[in-house]
């Protein structure tokens, strides 16, 4: 298979990448490095099967020729991160709004599978858990910067779909829980490398809000696992999947367990959200994905609990 991932440098992106290639793929990435980086795939460029642009998905000509080489697209490039989101709303807005635009449209004169990577964000504030991929979006006020990723995440969502619906173009669309592992950076906000950093360096370990919000983590291998098995089924086509974990563990919690693991005597202290990110910022008390669907298309089931992926993370940050 030839295939091309946009956001191929980013975290989750360059993950995809190198189970790709193990399995014998010729791989293209394209990435703009806006979050993503070099040294994310510097350890794929010996490969004669992995090529790289370093360009926007949103430069038309550009993918046209990227898209046309391809017989699969993992479009993977969007803006990421809750504090990158609400320090630049404009920018989250128009890369995950007009990128996927373009991604589909080129794909869609190929007719070319495009597989969409969507984000478990797109819930908000529902509080009809576990949640399933038929559920309720409940997207906050506009006014509110975090709200603009899941609402134009949604909207890269129905678009994927509409063309599917009305042009019979081949989309999977999976909404990404919260994926952790190595190489992921906590510059963007995520939590897991900013505690172990935290835990390692002997500062203070930042618990926001009052530490009872609760998430499922999963490994980055366990998804793009998945996401690789998903791609080859031609019967979930049209379909969206929640890809995430089954542990579910509290902010306070994941921060003991890191101190713990790490044997660091950081002490814990607690954020306002306010002060962490805006005035009235809204977080997500709970988010927990049923993951019944992609369990019985695929058998999904993740591999490794909080405590290996938190020593995982440890062992990487370790060795930095
Ligand atoms: N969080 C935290 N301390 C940090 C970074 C994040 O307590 O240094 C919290 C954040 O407010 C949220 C949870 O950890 O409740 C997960 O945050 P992340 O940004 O990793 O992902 P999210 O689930 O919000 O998309």
């Amino acid at each position: 298979m030839k295939v091309l991932i946009t956001g191929g440098a980013g975290f989750i992106g360059s993950h995809l990448a190198e189970a790709l290639l193990a399995r014998g793929d010729t791989v293209h990435v394209i990435d703009d490095l806006s979050t993503g980086s070099i040294a994310n795939i510097a350890h794929l460029k010996p490969f004669d099967r992995f090529h790289y642009t370093i360009d926007t998905v949103m430069n038309g000509p550009v993918l046209a020729e990227l898209v046309d080489y391809a017989d699969v697209i993992y479009h993977l490039a969007a803006a990421v991160g809750v504090r990158l989101v609400v320090e630049s709303p404009v920018r989250t807005i128009e890369t995950n709004l007009r990128g996927t635009e373009v991604v589909l449209e080129m794909a869609s004169k190929k007719r070319k599978k495009v597989f969409i990577a969507s984000t478990s964000e797109v819930y908000g504030k529902s509080t009809d858990q576990p949640f399933r991929e038929d559920g309720d979006l409940v997207i906050g006020a506009p006014h509110k910067g975090r709200w603009s990723y899941a609402c134009s995440k949604a909207i890269d969502e129905f678009l994927g779909l509409a063309y599917w619906k009305e042009r019979k173009l081949p989309v999977i669309i999976v909404r990404f829980f919260n994926t952790v592992g190595p190489r992921q950076t906590g510059r963007y906000g995520m939590v897991l490398p900013t505690f172990v950093r935290q835990a390692l360096a002997g500062q203070p370990i930042t618990v926001y809000g009052d530490g009872t919000q609760s998430r499922c983590f999963t490994y980055v291998s366990d998804v793009v696992d998945a996401v690789i098995r998903l791609a080859g089924k031609e019967e979930v086509v049209g379909q969206v999947f929640n890809i995430g974990g089954n542990e579910e563990i509290t902010i306070a919690d994941l921060a003991q367990r890191v101190k713990v693991i790490t044997g660091s005597d950081s002490e814990i202290v607690y954020v306002p959200y306010a002060e962490a990110y805006e005035e009235g910022f809204e977080d997500m008390p709970r988010r927990v994905p049923d993951i019944t669907r992609i369990q019985q298309a695929i058998g999904y089931n993740p591999s490794l609990g909080i405590d290996q992926i938190i020593q995982r993370v440890v062992e990487y940050h370790r060795t930095r």
